[in-house]
Order: C-alpha cells, then structure tokens, then sequence
C-alpha cells in the first residue's frame, strides 16, 4: 500500500514535509518512527509525525529506520508543543530526543582532483576568497575531507555553495556516505535446554552421567544450572567462563552440541555500575521521616493515587532532607508499578546524590550523563525503553527519556532553580523545568520541583496556587541551620589585617579547625589564577582573540585562557604592547586562594591536605568522586572550589564554610544577579554543620555589606528576600511579571550583524502590542567565539498575555518576512524564549 506522511526534518524551518511510502504494515504503526529521506542534496533523518496527503514534486522515503516507533505518542505531542512554545522547528525538538550517535549520519566527502595553479588561485582568492580558502586545504592535504570538517576550518558557516561552484568547475569530487548509528550489542546467553529443564528424571540422569565421565562439562551444567534457577535468567558466557576460570570453551560447546544447553543471542543490557567507594552512608529510606518530611510525602503520594496532573515546589531549606522525601515519593510511585524521572543540574557533579539512590534502588536505576559514550547512552536508552530500569537520573536532556507510553507517573526535578536546566544552544532552547512540567501534564502525572532556593518564577506559581507549596522549614536529624558572620574586608584592609584574600578573622576560624579535624569548605567563584594580566605602563591587558573579555591568568601551566571559548596563550612576563616588566595581576581566582592559604598557615606552622575543586582540577573522569571520598575520609582537610562545592553535598563533618568574596556576580548587568548571588552564597552556607552534633558556621567575606542579597543572605530568610526583589521584578516589569525573549543576531562581519538587527527591530510593531522592545544594542560581551552580536530584548506582559501566544505570532510573521526578504547567510539568528539572562 502507498502512504503519505509528514516528516520533520531537524532542520530550522518551521515546516514538516511530506513524503510518499511503499509498504506492507499499518500507516498508524510509522508514526512516531524515523527515516531516511532525500532532502536536496542531502540525506536527512527525519521522524514521520503524522499521515498526509499527496502534494506535488514529493520524493520517496528511503528507508524507515526502526520497526517500532521510537517516540511514543505522547513524546511526539511533547515535542510539538516544544517547537510552538520556543519558536523552533519540530524536527529540532525531536532530535533534542535522540540521544547523540543514534542518528544514521549522511557524511559528505571532498575530494581534490586536480591541483590548481599558483596564479590561478591568487586570482581566486580576489574574486572569492572562501572558495580559494576552501582548495587551498584541500591542497595541502592529502587524501579527502568531510564537509564539516571543512566549514570548522573556515569558521564560516556553510560551505555548500562554494564546492557547487568548485564541483562544478571539474575540480573536486563530492561523495555522500552513510555512517550508521549505534546497534544493539549482541552477546551470548547460555541456559539449560528447555526439554532438560522440564523434566526432572532427565535433568537427573543428565548430572549423574556428566558427573562420572565428563566432570568440566558437569561443573558447567550445574553452574549453569544453579544460576538459572536462583536468578529465573540464563547466564552471559563471557561471565560463565571467568567465573568458572575455563581455559578452553569445549566443554560448553560439547553440552551446547549434545542439546544439554541452549546459547542464544541477545541483546546485551548494561547492568549499572558498580559503585566501589559509594559516597552514600546508608539506604535513607530506612530512616524515620520528620513530621514535615511525612507531610511533603503524604501530599505527593496522594496525588500519585490521584492519577492526574498535578505540579508541587517542595521548598526545603538547606539539609532538611529534600532527598528522603524524593526517595519515599518514588517507592511511592514504583508501589503503582509507575517509572519515576529525577532531573538533577549536572550529574557528573553529583556523584554523592546518585549514590544516595543507588543505595536504596540498586539496579533500577539508570543514569543517563555526559560523560558516557554514544554507545553506552544508546544501551541505557534500550533499557529504559525495554522497562528494565524503573528509575532515570540525569541531567537536562533527560527530560526526553524513553518511558513506555503511560509508565512515567513521576518527575522530580532536584535544584529546579538552577540555571544548567537551561540549554542555551542549539535548538530548542528549552528550560527542562519548565518542560517537565509540561510533560507533566501531557501524562497527567505527578511533577516536583524541589529547592532550597526556589527561584522567582516557581514561588511566584505556587503563591498563585499554578503549584501545590510544600516546606519543610527545619533540618533533620536534630541539625540546625549554621550561624553566619559577615566580614567587612573593607575595615581590614585599612586596620592591615588582610593577608591576600583572607581577613585575620577567617584565617583564625580556618585554623582552629584544622586543629580540631572538622571539615571545611571554602568557596571562589572564579577559577584561575588572577582575573587578568596588566601591564602599568601602557595599560595593555591580553583579551582574547575571539571574545570580547580578558583573558584569565592559570599559572601553574604558565598559560592565559578565554573561559568563553577555550582560547590559550603563553601569559606575559613582559607586556607585549611596550615591553614593560612590571606585570600586574589583579583579582583572584581559587588557584590564588589555594597558594595564599597554603602560605599562610605553613608559616603558622600547620601543614594541611588542601584540594582544588574547579574545572580546571576536574577534567579527568573519576577526579571528582575522588576527592569527594578523601573528603569524606578526611584525608583532605580543606576543600576550596568554584561554584562545583556548592552543589548538593552533604557531609556531617564540616562545621565551616568561608566565603572569600561574596561580591563576585553582584553587579553583574543582569536581572537575574541579585537572585543567583543569593541562591549561590545560601546553598554553599548550606554546606555547614549538617549533622545534629555540630554547629556549623558561616564566614562571608564583602565589600558591600549593606547590599539587599547580602543582607538576605546574612538573615538566612529566603522569604524576606523573594519579597524584595518581587518588588523591583515589577517595578523594571522583569520575570515572574514579564516574559522575556531575545533576539540575537550574530555573525563574522559585524556591519552586516548590526544590519540584520536593525532591520529585524523595524519589522516589530510597537504600538498597541502587549511588549516593549529594547534595543538592538551590544551586549555585555560584545563579540563570543568570533562572531559579533547584537541582542534585540522583548519584554512581554504576562497579564495582556498571559501564554505568550501574541508575542509569538508576532515574533513569527516578523521573522518570517525577514527570513523571506532581508536573511543574510553570514548573521545567525537566534529567538530565545524566557531566555536566562542578559548577558
Ligand atoms: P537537602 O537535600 O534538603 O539539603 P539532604 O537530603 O541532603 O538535605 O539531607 C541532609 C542530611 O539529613 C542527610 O545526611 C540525610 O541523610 C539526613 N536526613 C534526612 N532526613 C532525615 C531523617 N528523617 N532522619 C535522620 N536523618 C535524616
Ligand atoms: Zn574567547
């Protein structure tokens, strides 16, 4: 039978395309499935997404690529509203759902066929410089490129007219190759052969005979055997050889020969990782609940009865046992034989609350990570979407994790203010908190948002009754909240006791408890050595050649680096400007902080384990749990880090937190500053004095005291501090009030960059539109990776228009008549929806 369907193409138009298909099975079975189609030059992967009618000029699908769908019904209705809320295409929405090397790849190859003259080139070059740049690789390579290699080589975008012309004029070949994605691994399976195993006189005489003449073969069958009947499964062979020390695989063969055993194929499913040093210190769920622990689980759990949706913001200060409430709500879920999602801000920075999982759930977990390999993401992919994990822990992209359609009854996203649920680039630009709650009510489902901090956006729901509100206002286990002192450095640097970054004050507290082995912690959000390299004479600092910042001083390897775009050069140690020696280096980053303090108290006499805890220190896969256990074994007395040792760690010794500057992001030109400085300075104080029998305290270094998040910091009261700055949120008409969108326009050449941006602004209406638009204007960081960029910010009214639906259709036919009359290929456009910050 012939079938037209829509596909959706991952590319940025917001369309679906319709393709016609020759077939044997049910239409209603393709939906949801991807395929391999033509698309100009190109072979694309698209999802079919709905049925079609026959429009003219359609092309055939090439090959529908799995036998079941791989987006469930609801993912498929997820994914679209997706694509309408964030401006994006659908076909984008539902590759951010197809974990990275599942997708068959259309790879192109270049190939040079004949060389091109010196002089012929230099006229190129005049005439069109890109496609003279472009031969010019190809020359002084041997052997064929791939497109995209070639586009990173020129940093120009696309690059497809240029081999037209190049293809065209005899002297390149261009090739297009599939490169599949990742297959299920296959591994053999051994079990005792069905006719032997139900019938016992046979099983019998089978041991008894084995025994006397053949006892390898004996040892293999009764293993074999004992295995089966203890865990209801076949062995893997692989496991039964080490595990029987075999040297050879004939006594298996011989049994497999003889029908005694059975060796089948199967797909191999990862079994999780064994957890050697687990940061976890027991199953939490073994623990009695507090009054409001029990309170935050009854109201969840009944909603988890109730089977329809419903969204909670469990707000619970720092240490009040957030995580026993997520623990009890899952079993809770899992006792409805529902499957359970928890969102966590970066997995690979929370080892310890993964651990705190795994020693209640075990093997029902999978975690899903960055740092896995494409086959590795793909295998956990198979085992949710074969039910054999209940429970998946990850990051932001696994809000698209592959539940069986109606299993999930359960999202808790831990830390829902934290900044990481948004995903920047590419497309679609979603905020997984926000989105969780959308797939929340799509599944009519249960959704949690949890935080110590709940940002603006969420209280402001849950005080207008959009979410249920539960508190859990004490810490558990008898714990209480660490005191906190504020440290003037400004009086310490007129009264000299300042010694580099730390006040008398704060080294005294840091001493008596290296003295007493308590555990302290010590926070810099800036890593590095010093913030940037100055040259007093001429005034030159070194800024980056991509970016329009500074570039921050890493000593230890002698090396200047951009922390935007990775950009590295040797540092100064005379200035290159004027050739001056006397370099400065202002401000301080943790490398600083660690050499200060190392200093410091070995000339007090103490010798100290102090352990750095930043990017920098955390590259390597495994460092991190590392130090997290020494810590815990107290191998390490100090741990200073970035804003990583503000993250969710919980460990009963430490009875002290240093904040060596709390002004870092204040004046950041951001309207979201004052609330991440606050959210920022309590969870990293929340580090303090978690356990019942030690108080913790709290030292936090400022020059500006008297500032509002300082301040709501020092009382530890978020709610004096979400009061007043609601109130400036409305006053300047700021999120939860408004809606914020921006439009950045970006690009190698900056007049055209500014044009685009000029001429996008014009095409919005102003007048009478539930929106105000600012700009275009230069943002803060005025040129990132090479590219300038302009930023057009529009603030919706949320109360003229509640959904955003105006903005949008606005936006949309604005966009539109630009895309049609006035796009230029060099500028990129972006629409962020709520985007995160201005900056
Ligand atoms: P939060 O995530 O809210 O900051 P945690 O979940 O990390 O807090 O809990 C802080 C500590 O208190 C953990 O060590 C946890 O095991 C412990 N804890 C939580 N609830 C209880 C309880 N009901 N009884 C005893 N200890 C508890
Ligand atoms: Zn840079």
């Amino acid at each position: 039978m012939i079938s037209y369907l829509s596909i959706a193409l991952p590319l940025p138009v917001q369309k679906v395309f319709t393709y016609r298909y020759e077939h044997d099975v049910h239409p209603s079975c393709l939906i949801g499935c991807r395929a391999l189609v033509p698309f100009g030059k190109r072979i694309v992967t698209g999802v079919i997404v709905e049925s079609s009618q026959p429009v003219q000029g359609m092309k055939d699908i090439i090959e529908v690529i799995d036998d079941k769908p791989f987006f469930t019904e609801s993912m498929l209705r997820f994914t679209k509203r997706m694509s309408d809320y964030y401006l994006c295409s659908w076909g984008e929405a539902l590759k951010a759902g197809i974990p990275r090397g599942m997708t068959p790849q259309s790879v192109m190859h270049v190939e040079l066929l004949t060389r091109v003259e010196q002089n012929e080139l230099n006229i190129m070059k005049k005439r069109a410089p890109k496609r003279a740049a472009l031969l010019e690789i190809l020359m002084n390579h041997s052997g064929p490129l791939t497109e995209v290699y070639l586009e990173k080589m020129l940093k120009t975008g696309t690059v497809s007219d240029q081999l037209d012309a190049l293809e065209n004029a005899g002297v390149i070949k261009t090739t297009r190759n599939l490169e599949q994605g990742s297959k299920p691994r296959l591994h053999s399976i051994v079990y005792v052969h069905p006719d032997i195993l139900k019938d016992e006189q046979k099983l019998r005489e089978v041991l008894h005979g084995l025994d006397e003449k053949y006892p390898k073969q004996a040892s293999v069958f009764s293993h074999v055997y004992l295995c089966q009947k203890r865990t209801g499964n076949g062995i893997a062979l692989s496991k039964l050889k080490e595990e029987l020390q075999l040297q050879s695989q004939s006594p298996i063969n011989t049994l497999a020969a003889n029908g005694i055993i059975l060796i089948q194929k199967e797909e191999f499913i990862p079994e999780s990782e064994v957890i050697k040093d687990s940061l976890a210190k027991r199953d939490e769920s073994l623990l009695n609940m507090t009054l409001e622990q029990k309170h935050a689980h009854a109201m969840i759990h009944e909603a988890l009865h109730e089977q329809h949706a419903k969204t909670f913001l469990l707000h619970g200060i720092t240490g009040s046992g957030k995580t026993l409430v997520y623990i009890q709500a899952i079993r809770s879920a899992l006792a409805l034989d529902k499957d359970c999602l928890l969102l966590v801000p970066e997995i690979s920075l929370t080892p310890q609350l993964v651990d705190r999982f795994f020693a209640t759930f075990g093997d029902q977990i999978a975690v899903l990570h960055s740092k896995m390999t494409n086959q590795e993401r793909y295998e956990h992919w198979r085992k949710i979407r074969n039910g054999n994990a209940r429970i998946v822990i990850g990051a932001r992209s696994a809000l698209f994790a592959p539940f069986r359609d109606g299993r999930l009854g359960l999202i808790i996203v831990d830390e829902e203010h934290e900044s990481s649920y948004k995903q920047e680039a590419p497309a679609p630009r979603y905020n997984a908190r926000d989105f969780a709650v959308v797939r929340g009510n799509i599944e009519h489902i249960v959704t949690v948002l949890g935080s110590a901090t709940p940002s603006m956006e969420s209280m402001f729901n849950a005080q207008h009754g959009k979410y249920h509100y539960l508190h859990i206002s004490s810490r558990a286990d008898g714990a209480t909240l660490p005191e906190l002192q504020l440290i003037d450095i400004r009086e310490h640097r007129k009264a000299g006791t300042l010694h580099g970054s730390f006040s008398e004050e704060m080294l005294q507290a840091i001493i008596q408890r290296v003295i007493k082995k308590e555990g302290i912690i010590l926070f810099h959000n800036r890593r590095g050595f010093a913030r940037f390299q100055e040259c007093p004479d001429c005034g030159h600092i070194p800024m980056c050649k991509n970016c329009s910042v500074s570039l921050t001083l890493h000593k230890h390897s002698g090396m200047l680096r951009c922390h935007y775009c990775g950009y590295a050069e040797r540092s100064m140690h005379s200035c290159s400007v004027c050739g001056g020696t006397d370099i400065n280096e202002p401000g301080i980053g943790t490398q600083k902080v660690e050499e200060e303090l190392q200093e410091l108290l070995k000339s007090r006499g103490l010798k100290v384990v102090i352990e750095r805890m930043d990017l920098d220190t955390m590259s390597k896969k495994g460092e991190h749990r590392r130090i997290l256990t020494a810590f815990s074994k107290k191998e390490i007395d100090i741990m200073i880090g970035t804003q990583m040792v503000a993250k969710g760690l919980d460990f009963p010794h430490v009875s002290m937190v240093g904040i060596i500057d709390a002004d870092h992001q204040l004046f950041m030109p951001d309207f979201r500053s004052s609330e991440r400085t606050f959210q920022l300075l309590t969870q990293v104080a929340g580090r303090a004095g978690r356990s019942g029998h030690l108080q913790g305290k709290v030292l936090l270094q400022t020059s500006h005291p008297e500032h509002q998040s300082i301040l709501a910091t020092m009382t530890g009261s978020y709610e004096l501090f979400y009061n007043d700055e609601l109130q400036s949120r409305k006053d300047a008409l700021y999120p939860p009030y408004s809606r914020i969108v921006t439009i950045e326009c970006s690009g190698p050449d900056e007049y055209a960059v500014h044009e685009s941006a000029a001429v996008i602004a014009q095409l919005l209406p102003t007048k009478g539109q539930p929106f105000f638009i600012l700009g275009p204007s230069i943002p803060f960081i005025a040129k990132l990776k090479s590219q300038y960029r302009r930023v057009i910010v529009l603030k919706g009214n949320k109360n003229e228009d509640p959904s955003g639906e105006i903005l949008r259709t606005v936006l949309k036919k604005a966009m539109h008549i630009y895309a049609v009359q006035h796009a230029k290929k060099s500028v990129k456009v972006t629409i962020d929806i709520d985007a995160y910050g201005l900056v």
